[in-house]
């Protein structure tokens, strides 16, 4: 960008963002001066619910365009409705927000602040004769509206005097009325195409706190008569939203000129959609609720704390919104894999490599002395000296992965067989001797020896050995609590199986009954002290995130992602 930022927007540095349709037109509006260059954006939450990563998407538009146009973007919380928000969610967002890395402009700006406004801004339509208190219901206020193919009806209170709108609505406001018995509607057009336009509903009676304002009103401004407002009270030079939010450009363009306010340019984009997860908010509040999982935060959900907790990193979040890019036409939906190659590719150059055996079976060098223990100093990164080193004990009996032997090798196993010689990792050379059972005929211990010369798991003489396993000394070992996730549904679209059976099924239904696998593994002494958090690569495993659950006793793992890499495959494919 040619212009020079004069107040920068405090936000993570990322690769240079290409020339998107949205930073075209923001290009287009400074050159021809249209806001006085001025670029300031706005992330516009609802608090009812915490953050998906659709969520993130909308994040790193806004927070991104500002700072890459020298701009401002603000945090306001949409908080129009006192039944479904809560300060806990407040709270979520501005911290979820900050973690991805992004700082808004000031304070947190609150629609809520602007009620008295948006009352004043209501009586003056209706003294100009473009609102009116209605007294139908809900239901006729629908039946009234029309459809797609049928123009609406006009109410029989359209046309009362303004003057007798204006006392009803100020004694809805000082609370002489139950819920639903009025509502305040723009007059606009009961025949327009736009359903949207056919006098929409601006203020409504609920007697109900406000998680902000208390008791001091029992009337609350709707969703759309707020927006718009606040947007222009805050100056917005930009108004980004989402495509399903098209329609109601002309609403919020009609109540700006009625009001004769300053404009916004509202520019919307496409949702993110993501394989095998749901983002919705009224969903996710659903999986919370029903104890489908264990909370917002649990690492299966898509949230942003979810992903927080599983050990994504907010590094990893952004490449991923930056990869898929922004896009006006047609919903995208993102395949997780791409999600999952991001948070590889941050891990892979970020963690330090440690060893724990998930499924574990005990070794005994048979030749190695009962009492001897040996300390290794090994690299915690095996390309990046400066991650350090950890000291990784070693004695007679240790734990390998069950799957790390076979007692008939099918061809090209290269890993622990009877007679078969393999590489333990960093120390020795071992080869099985005998294989011991219990009475139902499960491999219970493999006897080992060793060859003292292989020490650090050189070759002696040239000899070869292929296969290298990891393992974890059996005397040292921390029993650990690992959880093994998989995707929360199975199903591309959750729910869509392409059975007409399962049509009409509630998407709980379709829940993958083994997202979460439990199992005790084995796991070096080194990762027992990892803090809440701590990230790390258990080698040949996959990367892992310390829990809170964890004690230092009983320590708790979350595999953030496995190794394998599914979409650079996919991607060579196509
Ligand atoms: P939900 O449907 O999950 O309740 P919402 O759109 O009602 O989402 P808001 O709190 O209103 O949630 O969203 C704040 C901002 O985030 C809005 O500008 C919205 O357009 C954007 N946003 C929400 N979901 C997505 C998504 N899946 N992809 C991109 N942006 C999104
Ligand atoms: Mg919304």
């Amino acid at each position: 960008m040619s212009q020079q930022p004069e107040t920068p927007c405090a936000a993570a540095q990322e690769r240079p963002q290409g020339q998107d349709f949205l930073r075209a037109r923001i290009a287009q509006d400074n050159e021809s001066g249209r806001f006085g260059g001025r670029v300031h954006t706005r992330f516009p939450p609802e608090p009812n619910g915490y953050l998906h990563i659709g969520h993130a998407k909308s994040i790193c538009i806004n927070f991104g365009l500002a700072r890459d146009f020298g701009g401002k973007c603000n945090l306001r919380f949409d908080d129009t409705n006192p039944v479904k928000e809560d300060v806990e969610y407040v709270d979520s967002i501005q911290q979820d927000v900050r973690w991805l890395g992004f700082e808004w402009e000031g304070e947190p700006h609150y629609a809520s602040d602007y009620f008295d406004r948006l009352y004043a801004y209501a009586e003056k339509l209706i003294m100009d004769g473009k609102a009116y208190v209605d007294e139908l219901s809900a239901e006729e206020i629908r039946e009234y509206r029309g459809t797609l193919t049928r123009p609406g009806t006009p109410s029989p209170w359209r046309e009362r005097p303004a003057s007798e709108s204006l006392d009803l609505f100020r004694r809805m406001k000082a609370g002489e009325f139950p819920d639903g018995k009025l509502v305040l509607r723009a007059k606009i057009d009961m025949a327009s195409p736009n359903v949207i336009m056919r006098d929409p509903t601006l203020y409504r009676i609920r007697h109900a706190d406000h998680h902000r304002t208390g008791d001091k009103w029992c009337i609350y401004p709707m969703y759309d008569f707020t927006h718009c407002i606040s947007d222009s009270i805050e100056g917005i030079t930009h108004s980004i939203c989402t495509l399903e939010f098209d329609n109601n450009r002309e609403l919020y363009d009609w109540m700006l000129d009625a009001l004769d306010i300053y404009h916004p340019q509202q520019i919307e984009f496409a949702r993110l959609n993501l394989t095998h997860t749901l983002l919705s908010k009224r969903k996710l509040i659903q999986l919370v609720r029903e104890g489908h999982v264990r909370g917002w935060d649990d690492p299966r959900m898509p949230t942003i704390s979810g992903l927080r907790r599983r050990g994504c990193t907010p590094e990893a979040i952004r490449d991923f919104c930056s990869r898929i890019g922004v896009a006006r036409t047609a919903d995208s939906t993102v395949d997780y894999s791409l999600l999952e190659f991001c948070v590889r590719e941050h891990l892979n150059a970020v963690t330090p490599r440690c060893m724990a055996v998930l499924d574990p079976i005990r070794v005994v060098i048979e030749d190695y002395p009962e009492d001897k223990v040996e300390v290794f100093d090994l690299p915690l990164h095996p390309e990046d000296a400066s991650h350090g080193s950890r000291p990784v004990p070693f004695c007679r009996e240790l734990w390998i992965e069950r799957d790390d032997f076979r007692e008939n090798p099918p061809k090209k196993y290269y890993r622990l067989a009877p007679g078969a010689e393999v590489r333990l990792r960093y120390a020795y050379y071992i080869t099985c001797r005998e294989v011991i059972k219990d009475e139902a005929g499960n491999v219970v211990e493999l006897r080992c020896s060793h060859d003292p010369a292989s020490r650090g798991g050189s070759s002696p003489d040239g000899r070869r050995v292929k296969g290298t396993i990891h393992w974890v000394s059996a005397r040292h070992a921390r029993p650990t609590e690992v959880r093994l996730y998989d995707h929360l549904f199975l199903q591309d679209v959750p729910g869509v199986t392409g059975n007409p059976d399962d049509e009409g099924r509630p998407f709980t239904d379709f829940i993958n009954p083994d997202s979460l696998k439990i199992v005790t593994a084995m796991a070096e002494p080194y990762l027992a002290d990892l803090p809440a958090g701590g990230r790390v690569q258990f080698e040949r495993l996959g990367y892992f995130c310390s829990d809170p659950d964890g004690t230092p006793e009983k320590p708790v793992f979350n595999r953030t992602v496995t190794l394998k890499d599914s979409w650079a495959k996919l991607e060579r494919k196509l």
